[in-house]
């Protein structure tokens, strides 16, 4: 495919490969874009926030840009779906499934730029204030940088350029190099669906060549991340004075109390921590169990993980498909083996067949081990078992970490306590951490980031905020 860049769909004799992860086959190319199309997208949209901004482009047109746009994504769900599915890996049925995810989420953007607007405020409450009348105007930050990670290449792009455009910026997108072709085809759809072109580019390229260019220039007035906390903590140093969202990384932790259902428990922690072979950020990795019902859960959980069976992603069969690269199934299968050699049990899967590794349940986990204490982004759980509550939540807490969190419990004290104190944007009780509808105000407490997605939070992000004051004689 060709990327879309100041106006025009444009190759370059320079590009990126892009690999089926099954069998490391080619199925396209992009170019791989540099510094001077960089300069050239930057001018372009320092010129397309004008466009975008200007009455003409009203918030019933973006409403109506957005909305059409989201009629034809459904049309085209096969499609999309397929193309997440050859690109990422993420088997056909989790493919289609993010395509109709990315409607919706498209279609809630759509239904937020009909409600952007500011408030009054009572100036006339504050002893100075009399004769005074306040309200303010929420305006588009102007050019936004939009990187997306591969894992979930079209709904994360779609949780960026959906509210983004709703707001009247301008963007310029960066799709993973391993999965661009999904955010490519959303600018088709867009474009198809009576976007000025003024409103949208989408560059491929190396992150590491470009990155820092992209978030470093002043033209950029917001940046929206969604990726690794090592390139977000990147991110965050290089770009100087502009608005950031960061949707970072994490290692969930799920509590599992001793009155817990523990088969409902074993058939959750079986869809959530293994969708996707794992590479989801709000994946359930560390599963906490009361040690009354520690070997019982096991007992429960184990033939539920075998059950998954592994495949090429397209087959409808396949509940678990490859990683997004061998080396990635390499680097899981080394997190697990080194945790097996320091006295952890593997009690279900582990071992690869090239890029896909077997969904794994590893028991007795240290916390101080590679798999608990750091993002393992791979088809396993860890489990450790503890004593009290105050425990389960000592342990949950104790990571640089903070997205999402679970606790299973008919216990309601037990769930408001984990409520109050669990340290993680997102929280579930009876259900494991993995999650999400795009009416959450979805995002991480600590090093899992900062600011919000979901249309109606991202919209706010995607906006400044205006104060008039008018000074009246009477
Ligand atoms: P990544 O390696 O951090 O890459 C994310 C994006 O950043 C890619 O487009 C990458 O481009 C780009 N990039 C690389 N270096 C850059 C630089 N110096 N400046 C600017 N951009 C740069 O993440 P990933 O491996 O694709 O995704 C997995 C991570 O994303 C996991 O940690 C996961 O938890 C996290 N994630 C978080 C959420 C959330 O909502 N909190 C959701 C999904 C995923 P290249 O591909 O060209 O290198």
């Amino acid at each position: 495919m060709k990327i879309f860049l100041a106006g025009n769909w444009v190759d370059k004799p320079k590009k990126l490969e892009v690999k089926n992860p099954f069998d490391n086959s080619v199925i396209d190319t992009v170019p791989r874009a540099d510094a001077a199309d960089l300069e050239k997208a930057l001018a372009f949209a320092e010129r397309g926030a004008k466009v975008m901004a200007k009455i003409s482009i009203s918030s019933y047109e973006r409403w109506k840009i957005l909305r059409k746009a989201a009629d034809l994504m459904a049309s085209r769900n096969e499609e999309l779906g397929q193309t997440i599915s050859k690109e990422e890996g993420k088997v056909i049925a989790e493919g289609r499934g993010e395509a109709s995810r990315a409607v919706e989420t498209i279609m809630g953007s759509a239904e937020e730029a009909k409600r952007i607007h500011g408030e009054t405020v009572p100036l006339d409450a504050d002893p100075t204030g009399s004769k005074k009348l306040g309200f303010t105007l929420r305006i588009p930050c102007g050019v936004v940088a939009a990187i997306a990670p591969f894992n979930f290449p079209l709904n994360l792009v779609c949780h960026k350029v959906g509210p983004a455009l709703a707001a009247g910026n301008t963007v310029i997108v960066k799709p993973a190099s391993d999965t661009p072709l999904s955010a490519l085809r959303l600018t088709e759809i867009l474009l198809e669906s009576g976007l000025p072109p003024e409103g949208i580019q989408c560059i491929t390229g190396s992150g590491g060549e470009i990155g820092d260019t992209l978030v470093a220039d002043r033209r950029v007035r917001k940046i929206t991340f969604t990726g690794s906390r090592e390139i977000g903590d990147r991110i965050c140093r290089t770009a100087g004075i502009k608005k950031v969202t960061m949707e970072l990384g994490s290692n969930s932790p799920v509590i599992v109390m001793p009155d817990a259902d523990l088969n409902k428990v074993a058939a959750a922690i079986a869809m959530t921590g293994y969708g996707n072979a794992g590479q989801t950020c709000i994946s359930t990795q560390r599963v906490l169990t009361a040690k009354k019902v520690y070997s019982d859960f096991l007992g429960a959980l184990k033939p539920k993980v075998e059950a998954l069976t592994t495949g090429n992603q397209l087959d409808e069969k396949s509940k678990v498909g490859p990683m997004v690269k061998e080396s990635e199934a390499v680097r899981v299968d080394d997190w697990i083996k080194e945790a097996v050699a320091g006295g952890a049990r593997l009690v279900a899967g582990g071992g690869r067949r090239g890029p896909i590794y077997m969904p794994a349940v590893v028991a007795d986990v240290n916390p101080d081990m590679r798999i608990s204490r750091d993002e393992l982004f791979g088809p396993a759980v860890a489990v450790t078992p503890f004593d009290t509550i105050e425990e389960a939540l000592t342990l949950a807490n104790d990571s640089v970490y903070g997205l999402a969190a679970g606790i299973f419990t008919e216990n309601v004290e037990w769930a408001m306590k984990f409520a109050r104190e669990a340290e993680a944007g997102n929280l579930h009780v009876n259900w494991g951490s993995q999650w999400r509808v795009d009416l959450m105000p979805y995002g991480g407490l600590k090093d899992s980031g900062f600011g919000k997605e979901g249309p109606r939070y991202a919209v706010e992000e995607m906006t400044e905020l205006k104060m008039v004051v008018f000074h009246l004689n009477s």
